[in-house]
């Protein structure tokens, strides 16, 4: 039975971008009988660590795909996960963070980024942002930094890069290991260098379902350490020392004394991160789309900065020069002349059938962040808290969506 209703169908806030190349893909691994991680993961990893080694302003060159997905992959090592958050928790446990350990973040992100120093008996070390960017606030992590500081987790919120250098220079400074929470930002660069490679010990990437790309859920872990991906490579199974793959490929392993692949050794009280193979197989044509993916979202952007540059709006923040902006989310402030406060804005907006998003509320504003950990004050991410609002900017969007966006926020604003 159909109603019919009044109203203009609901733009959703972010549908994911999902075509009949991934579900073939991810049907074909089912059909292989792979349905845990197998092949597709191991080429999903050298692929992605292949086209960090490219220029991510273009689209991949299919042959650098191809050839890693046989090859030796990129000059990182990318390890696929279940989630980012598993990404997180492996990278921190990789460079050594442990109880008595402090840890610091932003509290402009999702709870993830903090809930994994929990799980290692650290402390997070709740900080302040930058009122352009909401990024990381470099001189609040400084006056942070204690003896008992291993680590610092800064995020590239809503797909903008952190300033690379400066990042570098505050973790040399004070001697601390960088764990970058790129889950928003693939594919991006910031000084002309992808996110993903450079001087942080591990970068970690989300490819939950309503990230840049998905692969339903998932993860990467990027580092340029050896050590450290054959860390979270043993951690993510189990603490296990060869992965399932290599113990059913069956023979011998090469050179050395003769050990039978079914030798495995537990070597530490791991975790169960792997990502399977049916999954892989969709993130491996997201990745091939995923530059295109980015410039679809760039036209929404454009268009948003040029209809609503005459609104009660702060927009965006773009890049400075050789960042490239992966344009996740579109994040509006509210201004004090706005006829409206926040909430009263993403009212109409669902009233006239717009799905909008809140990110973030900051980590000190929830219980348990709240008591025991945040130490505050956090001006700049309280002032942020009560005028932000995401836009819709999905890759795809449907261009009579696009436009009932424009309208709707110009309708309610004027
Ligand atoms: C989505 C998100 C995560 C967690 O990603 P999962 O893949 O869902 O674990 C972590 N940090 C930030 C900033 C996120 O937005």
């Amino acid at each position: 039975m159909t109603v019919s209703d009044p109203r203009p169908e609901f733009v959703p806030f972010a549908p994911p971008d999902i075509g009949e190349a991934e579900i073939e893909a991810a049907v074909e691994a089912m059909r292989s009988g792979w349905l845990t991680t197998g092949p597709r993961a191991a080429s999903f990893e050298r692929e992605f660590a292949a086209v960090l080694g490219t220029d991510l302003r273009d689209e991949p060159d299919p042959t650098v795909l191809d050839s890693a997905a046989e090859g030796p992959g990129g000059r990182v090592h990318a390890v696929a996960l279940n989630s980012a958050t598993a990404g997180l928790h492996l990278a921190l446990e990789a460079v050594g963070v442990g109880p008595g350990d402090e840890v610091i973040v932003p509290t402009w992100t999702f709870t993830a980024t903090a809930e994994v120093v929990r799980y290692l008996g650290a402390r997070p070390v709740i900080v302040d942002v930058d009122r352009v960017t909401l990024n990381l606030d470099l001189d609040a992590a400084r006056a942070a930094v204690t003896s008992a500081t291993r680590a610092v987790i800064p995020v590239h919120f809503a797909g903008l890069p952190v300033d690379r250098g400066a990042l570098a220079a505050f973790a040399r400074e004070a001697g601390v290991a960088v764990v970058e929470d790129a889950a928003h930002a693939f594919p991006a660069m910031s000084s002309g260098q992808p996110v993903g490679v450079g001087e942080s010990e591990a970068v970690v990437f989300s490819f939950y379902a309503t990230k840049t790309m998905t692969t339903g859920e998932g993860g990467m872990a990027v580092t340029a350490h050896e050590d450290l991906a054959a860390r979270m490579r043993t951690m993510r199974l189990h603490g296990i020392s060869k992965d399932v793959f290599a113990r059913y490929a069956g023979g011998y392993d090469a050179g050395g004394p003769r050990v039978p692949r079914w030798a495995y050794e537990v070597i530490a009280p791991g975790f169960k991160y792997n990502l399977t193979d049916p999954a892989a197989a969709m993130g491996r044509v997201q990745l091939r789309r995923a530059v295109a993916m980015r410039r679809s979202r760039e036209a929404i952007a454009a268009r948003y900065d040029e209809a609503f540059s005459d609104l009660p709006l702060d927009l965006p923040p773009r890049g400075g020069p050789g960042d490239v902006h992966a344009r996740h989310l579109y994040v509006v402030r509210l201004r004090d002349d706005a006829p409206m406060g926040r909430d009263a804005f993403v009212d109409a907006l669902t009233e006239l059938g717009i799905g909008t998003s809140l990110h973030f509320i900051p980590l000190h504003r929830h219980p348990y962040w709240a008591d025991g950990f945040a130490r505050g004050p956090y001006p700049v991410a309280d002032d942020a808290f009560g005028r932000v609002v995401s836009l819709p900017i999905p890759s795809g969007l449907r261009p009579d969506h696009l436009d009932r966006v424009v309208d709707a926020v110009r309708q309610v604003l004027s």
